[in-house]
């Protein structure tokens, strides 16, 4: 069953009315297999999942494609049901809020910044960007106060973020990490990838081959990291890199020493469009 709510009130309603706990996926709505990788995982450990669909102008920046940002409803809704009905005897309550100034009541004063994690990497090149994103989840966390709240790795600083701010405010929410899903030919899903070209999309290949390609450098070995920074060196020499870095996994510091995973995370801009891509490994 997929229940749809547009307003707060009908939305706080339900919630209220919940017995048992309930999962929580909150997205941007064009939804593709990764987002539905996400809703299939809710709906495998909860008979009730609410699912957010909230294109909202906080996680965009003054130059970014908020107004051009793909809003697909009823498609989105479609998948929803899709998935929904091999659940016959679960609940999905799909909100997408039809008024922003119901999520954010003007005065909007609130403003949640992780520290540190927000001014690295993706933070360098969308300097309000993990403001808005963790300002919106709170938001979302605070009406649907789900028990567990499922995000993709594909935004793998996003998920950092976000399990940071739920440490910080010692919010009582699970928060899980989905692996990401890819086309078969490596590029990973994600709904700015229509606005590629067919060509840029075999350039864009190049992101997912070259996460990939450092990881087999390293082979899950410290002493193979100086090789794997000289691959990067001559890989970035083309400018259409925004960065490609190798972090500890659990903090994205630069510092390596004792880091037990590793995170790769690069962008490539092909036109205004910046793929995003990342791959998690093991050290020894
Ligand atoms: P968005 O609609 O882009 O805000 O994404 C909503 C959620 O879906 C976030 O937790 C994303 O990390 C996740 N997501 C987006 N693309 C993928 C993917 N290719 N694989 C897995 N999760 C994804």
């Amino acid at each position: 069953m997929v229940l749809v709510f547009k307003s707060k009130s009908e939305l706080v309603a339900q919630r209220d009315s919940e017995k048992e706990a309930f999962g929580f996926v909150p997205t941007m709505g064009n939804l593709h297999a990764g987002h539905i990788s996400l809703l299939e995982e809710a709906l495998k450990h909860h008979n009730t999942v609410y699912f957010s669909i909230f294109v909202n102008p906080k996680q965009f920046g003054p130059t970014e494609d908020f107004t051009k940002y793909p809003r697909t409803f009823e498609q989105d809704l479609a998948l929803i049901e899709k998935c929904a009905n091999n659940h016959p005897q679960k609940k999905v309550v799909v909100f997408s809020p039809t008024d922003p100034k119901e999520v954010f009541p003007e005065p909007d004063s609130q403003n949640i910044s992780v520290l540190g994690l927000k001014d690295m990497l993706e933070g360098e090149f969308r300097p309000t960007h993990f403001d808005g994103v963790a300002t919106v989840v709170y938001r979302l966390f605070e009406l649907v106060k789900p028990q567990t709240a499922y995000f993709g790795l594909k935004d793998y600083q996003q998920y950092l973020v976000i399990k940071q701010m739920v440490k910080d405010l010692a919010l009582p929410i699970n928060i899980i990490g989905m692996p990401i899903i890819r086309e078969a030919t490596g590029l990973a899903l994600s709904s700015r990838n229509q606005y590629l070209s067919p060509d840029e999309k075999i350039k864009g290949l190049l992101l997912s081959q070259s996460l990939l390609k450092l990881k087999e450098i390293i082979q899950g070995k410290r002493s193979n990291l100086k090789k794997a920074e000289e691959c990067i060196s001559v890989i970035t020499e083309d400018p259409k890199w925004n960065y490609l870095e190798i972090r500890d996994g659990e903090t994205l510091s630069h510092d390596l020493s004792r880091a037990r995973t590793l995170s790769i995370l690069g962008v490539y801009q092909l036109g205004s469009t910046r793929l995003l891509d990342n791959i998690q490994l093991e050290i020894q």
